[in-house]
């Protein structure tokens, strides 16, 4: 066949929903249609020399899917021209992805920073484990990029942030803080979990490394777990293979091609969610029975300028606080609060996000249940903030039902 000479054969040339679409896809002789799952553990070689030549990496075919697949390489660069990124690796969660990255950037005696509205295992990662292997860890009030300059130190190693972050969809300036760690010769981790990979790019910005929870919109559709961590080819390559070829917090096959699916029709999802996100954020915002609602792109954000200014969407998240009026104490506002969950129909109350269906959360008594009292003051999570992931139905629907259960408090 002639070489193709349309720039569109080059990927790096598509728009983000044609890349969602085609990229990283490797066809079998067969010519699939739908990208093939390689459901195999290990991989055979033609020779004993071929085997050798392998191992001493002389030729790059996979050796054991505990590190590498052709399933994960199709999920991981089809992920690498979403974000930008030289390279990236799967993981079997959020978590393992999270953890990683953090772990492959400290030992002992070095020094973590981390802002302080984090999910609760990430905060439980930088807060309690990393001080159990020697790595000492700053937790700080990530809405002023100063409070990253104050915390720096000498043997700071990274900076971790989350931003929007869960629940309260507090903003960090990716760009400020990643000025920051490069001054100290640190690296800039960020969670983009809520932001998803369409409306925000912390790679763009300066970030060295990026993590997902690929269980929350990529795969999108409440089946698998997952996680990716992507960056330069040098930390990829070099620390993150690294530890996860000899530690094994792989994902799996399967669940590596549920989530490449997943991505091609990532951008129509949560384009839609986004859009019925904001009506709703406008929606609880103008209702007489809510407190205070936070989602980025609404002029009551207090970090409004920012939400526009780094994402592209104010995303598919929000949180809100009921009940006010009714009462001032806490109990009295987690009453209303179960109460309005309770009376929504088409709203489920879980705990998962970047579903197609959307779920309620009271944060204070489940997801961040945890945390002593002055923590979760701190972090903003009252008895009276519900958190909202915002699915798939129909909008108005959406609409429909919280104004049936607000009428209900
Ligand atoms: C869910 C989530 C994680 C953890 O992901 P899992 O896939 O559940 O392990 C990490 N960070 C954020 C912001 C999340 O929402």
């Amino acid at each position: 066949m002639a070489e193709n000479k349309n720039p569109l054969a080059d990927p790096k040339n598509q728009r983000a929903a044609t890349k969602m679409v085609h990229g990283g896809t490797v066809r079998s002789q067969h010519g699939e249609t739908s990208e093939s799952l390689y459901l195999n553990s290990g991989f055979i070689y033609d020779s004993s020399d071929a085997a050798e030549a392998r191992f001493m990496g002389d030729d790059d075919g996979h050796i054991y899917s505990r590190f590498s697949n052709p399933s994960y390489d199709m999920f991981q660069d089809r992920m690498c021209l979403i974000e930008g990124a030289e390279a990236a690796r799967a993981t079997a969660t959020g978590m393992a992805a999270v953890t990683t990255a953090v772990m492959s950037q400290v030992r002992a005696g070095d020094h973590v920073v981390a802002s302080r509205a984090l999910f609760g295992g990430c905060r439980f990662v930088v807060e309690d484990y990393l001080p159990r292997w020697g790595v000492e860890s700053s937790i700080v009030d990530g809405r002023d990029p100063q409070n990253f300059a104050n915390a720096m130190r000498p043997n700071t190693k990274a900076i971790f942030i989350e931003t929007p972050s869960n629940p309260t969809l507090e903003l960090v300036d990716i760009e400020a803080v990643a000025k920051i760690a490069h001054a100290n010769g640190a690296v800039l981790i960020v969670d983009n979990v809520f932001a998803t990979p369409m409306f925000q790019k912390p790679l763009e910005l300066g970030a060295d490394l990026v993590t997902y929870s690929a269980t929350k919109h990529i795969d999108g559709q409440g089946r698998c777990m997952g996680g990716i961590i992507l960056g330069s080819k040098e930390l990829i390559e070099a620390d993150i293979h690294t530890i996860i070829r000899q530690t094994g917090p792989t994902i799996s096959p399967f669940n590596a091609w549920v989530m490449l699916k997943g991505l091609e029709t990532l951008a129509l999802r949560v384009e839609r969610m986004s859009q019925s996100a904001a009506k709703l954020a406008s929606f609880l915002a103008d209702h007489p029975k809510v407190d205070k609602v936070f989602y980025p792109h609404h002029p009551s954000h207090p970090q409004y300028e920012l939400g526009k200014r780094q994402m592209s969407s104010g995303s598919t998240m929000l949180a809100f606080e009921v009940g006010g009026a009714s009462g001032t104490s806490e109990g009295s506002n987690q009453e209303a609060a179960f109460k309005l969950a309770d009376a929504l129909s088409v709203v489920k109350i879980s705990n998962n996000l970047g579903d197609a269906k959307s779920i309620i959360t009271h944060p204070a008594t489940t997801t961040h249940q945890r945390f002593s009292e002055e923590e979760r003051l701190e972090a903003g999570i009252t008895r009276k903030l519900l958190r909202l992931s915002v699915g798939l139905e129909d909008g108005d629907d959406l609409l429909d039902d919280f104004a049936f259960a607000l009428d209900q408090i």
